[in-house]
């Protein structure tokens, strides 16, 4: 596993982040979902994505547990780290941590939770079950174990 310094070196910025989940999304570059079209315009912020054929448009964070997210995905990078190290880690030391308010760091622990249960980061809980007790989310593990577009989030913190 990397270190603190290690892991902000290659995903301290918002541009690292979002180049990683890009990578992981579209390996060999943009790939509109609706028509295939491989040319695309970016939208209000770098990460939305507008396909130029068909219009249809997909964030770089679309059916992720950080969908829709208006925390900084540094500090959900972070906040995989922290919890890849200690998964008991509670939501005040995370909100301490990364920086954000308690509800916030609250959410975030409890959808990444969900994800460490499916091992995919294209994993996105519904309301109820990413505040489902944690014997709930090991039940739903089969299922989303047969996710064909499969991300393990641990590959963010090994090296
Ligand atoms: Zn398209």
């Amino acid at each position: 596993m990397m270190n603190v310094i290690e892991f902000q070196e290659k995903y301290g910025t918002e541009e690292q982040c979002r180049e990683y989940l890009l990578k992981k999304r579209w390996p060999k570059g943009f790939v509109c979902p609706k028509c295939y079209h491989s040319e695309y315009f970016n939208v209000q912020s770098r990460n939305l994505f507008q396909c130029k054929a068909c219009n249809h448009q997909v964030s770089v964070t679309a059916g992720t547990i950080m969908d829709k997210t208006r925390t900084p995905l540094a500090k959900w990078f972070l906040a995989f780290f922290l919890m890849a190290e200690d998964r008991s880690i509670s939501s005040l030391m995370l909100a301490k941590r990364i920086g954000v308010a308690y509800y916030t760091a609250w959410t975030i622990r409890n959808k990444i939770r969900y994800m460490l249960g499916t091992r995919n980061i294209f994993t996105k809980p519904s309301k109820q079950q990413y505040k489902k007790s944690p014997v709930s989310l090991k039940r739903g593990r089969k299922k989303a174990a047969s996710t064909k577009k499969s991300i393990n989030y641990m590959d963010i913190t090994k090296d």
